[in-house]
């Protein structure tokens, strides 16, 4: 048996273990067999297949035994990125619950992929609701810090209102990121309830915010960002 660990597409679990259950050799040559999987994650029961080409360049057949061996195996579990060191795509590859803006800060960027991985996992672990909504107040934290030149030290509506007086963020922007304050405050105070409504709404509001003053900027070319007749 083969196994190995994967961000399930269909039901979002991060590095989830999935099993190969099936398996087809199309032996295209005597040196070469490509090998069809159909690998079954533990925590779904939802299928991915993949497409493994195994070439061996001796008479034996030493690599391509050595696989279907691996494959028919009934008490011992491979690993497959130990057994196959090349580059895996899975079909369908779509990871749909990780959402990761271009451009951001190195800082922001991390603390995203924390926020969105725990709530990646919400479906199936839903106490990871108040520390995702948390791990989104840490994002829009992190973003602020990244836009005041990393002055950090004071409160975040504070942060947010000196930025606005600097002429950093918009009055729209501003008011967009007092909202998300208030509702990732729900998130953060043990007794109140928060929902997965409002989680959700967190998340779609601070990745709006990252792609207002992180991703747009940097995609607007420079000649653009001149004012005409200046
Ligand atoms: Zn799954």
């Amino acid at each position: 048996m083969i196994t190995f660990g994967y961000n399930c597409p269909h039901c979002g679990v991060v590095n989830g273990g999935f099993e190969v259950r099936s398996f087809y050799e199309n032996k295209k040559h005597d040196n070469l067999s490509i090998f069809s999987l159909l690998a079954i994650c533990n925590t779904c029961d939802g299928s991915i297949i993949s497409d493994i080409a195994i070439f061996d360049n001796g008479i034996r057949k030493e690599k391509i035994d050595g696989f279907r061996h691996q494959l028919n195996h009934k008490d011992y579990y491979y690993n497959l990125y130990e057994v196959y060191t090349g580059k895996i795509k899975f079909f369908p590859d779509k990871q749909n619950n990780i959402n990761i803006p271009q451009y951001l800060p190195d800082s922001v960027e991390e603390e995203l992929m924390t926020a969105e991985q725990l709530f990646a996992d919400i479906k199936l672990k839903p106490n990871y609701l108040k520390p995702s909504g948390n791990a989104y107040r840490t994002v829009l934290e992190r973003a602020l810090c990244e836009l005041s030149d990393n002055d950090n030290q004071a409160r975040l509506n504070k942060r947010i209102e000196k930025l606005f007086e600097e002429g950093k963020l918009t009055i729209d922007l501003k008011n967009f990121a007092l909202h998300i304050r208030s509702l990732s405050a729900e998130a953060s105070h043990t007794y109140n309830e928060f929902t997965q409504q409002e989680l959700e709404e967190l998340r779609l509001f601070t990745q709006l915010f990252l792609q207002y003053v992180f991703t747009l900027p940097a995609m607007i070319p420079d000649e653009s960002k001149q004012v005409k007749g200046s």
